[in-house]
């Protein structure tokens, strides 16, 4: 009988001495004995199915050892973590929004570290308010009476409709029935909060006398929302703000306008597209507006709503505001980020979601054409590198059809003999393979790096050599 016909076997040092070695490795101090009994477990099962079929090298305690260490370290390595967002959609949902100014993450690192005051009033001595922190900065921007907060601008208005309208009905124009990011729509949300939906007018054209018409004995509130992520342009009418609110003002309804992204400033005066504030929306004779502080405000994810006293105090009464409410860091975040926006001269530098989109195309530019030459010497005879102008999007819903010129690089895989057939996926693989993943935008034929967001160019050349090993080293193309 021929040594290929027998299973292969070889002896394996066993989990107990394995273990013993471990121990004076400090892997049992680091790690706790489970994990480090568990993790040599898998690598030697792992080796075992690969001796069988003729990959691995024979058992030695060394080899094992080091591969359990790796995996034990990978493992206890936190799963979220920084990429580099070059999608050139600014605030992107799925790679977390707005980036925090350092002055919030200082605060959450104050708070999250031990005790405060997150709702204890220092003065008295007594229980108090998680919402009073940022109370009174969100009321000076908006020009509204009260505020409060929840966790995300979903939960913003699932409170508010639950609270003001459950077994009622809302009126919405058609215009207006939106889905953001798929998991928000409007009449699922109604239909969660116990609210009846009450479409008024056509997609493109509502009146004021359709909503006029609509309010009944059963009518709860009408609701303004911010048509997010479309734009229904031509033969269109809407009623105004104001218009909503008088007709509502005379019925003693309240009028909620979800204004989703919700920037504290006018943004014109940074050369961005006007978006329609909380301050306006208040003073246009809104009851409640609810907004996002995770989009255009630049802030921890939340959802923020102001409007009047009475009716934020119904809201603070619902259980289900105890339900959604915002933790400390997130109140520590924002408590940071609102007082940068009394000084908006400086906004742009001060709060990092504004500086990336006021970035100068011609800086983002100059910083491609710095990085060109590294990317190109790492890519060399695997894929072209070219500088390009692109454009980025805000994000989140912010001005879907306006676009911001940029600038950034457009790599392109060649056929050599190094990769052959290296592909756009595989090369977008391998970039988000790297210690700190790349996060692009692929083409048909390219990858394309929008280089606005681009914050540490340190770090993105240095892993540049991994991205060169990952492709050469890798055989199977993906
Ligand atoms: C983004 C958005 C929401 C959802 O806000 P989250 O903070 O993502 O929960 C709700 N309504 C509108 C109009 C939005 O743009």
């Amino acid at each position: 009988m021929s040594a290929d016909a027998q299973p292969r076997s070889s002896p394996v040092p066993s989990i107990e001495r394995l273990l013993q070695a471990a121990a004076r490795r400090g892997l049992i101090e680091s790690f706790g004995r489970n994990a480090v009994r568990s993790a040599l477990r898998s690598v030697v099962e792992e080796w075992r199915v690969g001796f069988r079929e003729g990959a691995a090298e024979p058992a030695e305690a060394h080899g094992l050892l080091a591969a359990a260490e790796h995996r034990l370290m990978a493992e206890c390595e936190p799963q979220l973590r920084p990429v580099f967002n070059l999608t050139g959609t600014v605030l992107h949902t799925n790679l977390g929004r707005a980036p925090l100014p350092r002055a919030a993450t200082d605060a959450v690192a104050r708070v999250a570290l031990g005790a405060c005051n997150l709702e204890f009033d220092l003065e008295g001595g007594a229980r108090g308010d998680r919402d009073a922190h940022v109370e009174e900065w969100l009321c000076r921007l908006t020009g509204a009476e009260a505020a409060t907060l929840v966790n995300n601008n979903a939960a913003a208005v699932l409170l508010v409709l639950s609270t003001l309208a459950r077994g009622k009905e809302v009126v919405v124009s058609r215009g207006e029935l939106v889905e953001i990011g798929g998991s928000f729509r409007i009449p699922d949300i109604m239909r969660q909060a116990g609210a009846k939906l009450r479409e008024v007018g056509t997609t493109n054209r509502t009146h004021a006398q359709d909503y006029e018409a609509a309010l009944s004995p059963r009518t709860g509130l009408a609701m303004r929302v911010h048509p997010s992520n479309y734009r229904i342009e031509g033969f269109t009418a809407l009623a105004s703000d104001d218009a909503i609110a008088g007709i509502c003002r005379l019925r003693g309804l309240p009028f909620v306008v979800d204004l989703g992204s919700g920037s504290l400033i006018d943004l014109e005066r940074f050369g961005l597209p006007h978006e329609r504030t909380p301050r306006e929306a208040v003073a246009a004779g809104a009851d409640l507006v609810t907004f996002s502080g995770d989009k255009l405000l630049g802030g921890p994810q939340a959802g923020l709503i102001v409007g009047r006293r009475d009716l934020v105090a119904l809201l603070k009464r619902n259980p289900l505001k105890r339900a959604l409410r915002c933790d400390k860091m997130t109140i520590a975040a924002l408590g940071a980020v609102l007082p940068l926006f009394a000084y908006p001269e400086r906004l742009s530098e001060t709060l990092p979601a504004l500086a990336l989109l006021t970035c100068p195309e011609r800086d983002i530019a100059a910083l491609t054409a710095r990085i060109l030459p590294d990317v190109a010497r790492a890519l060399d005879g695997l894929a072209t590198a070219a500088a390009i102008t692109c454009c980025s999007q805000i994000g989140s819903g912010a001005f879907p059809t306006d676009l911001l010129p940029s600038a950034g690089l457009r790599l392109s895989p060649v056929r050599s003999r190094t990769a052959p057939g290296l592909s756009v996926q595989r090369l977008a693989r391998a970039l988000r393979q790297l210690p700190t993943p790349v996060i692009g935008r692929s083409e048909k034929r390219s990858v394309v790096l929008d280089m606005r967001c681009l914050a540490d160019e340190e770090t993105f050349i240095a892993q540049l050599p991994a991205l060169r090993t990952l492709l050469t080293q890798e055989t199977n193309p993906g």
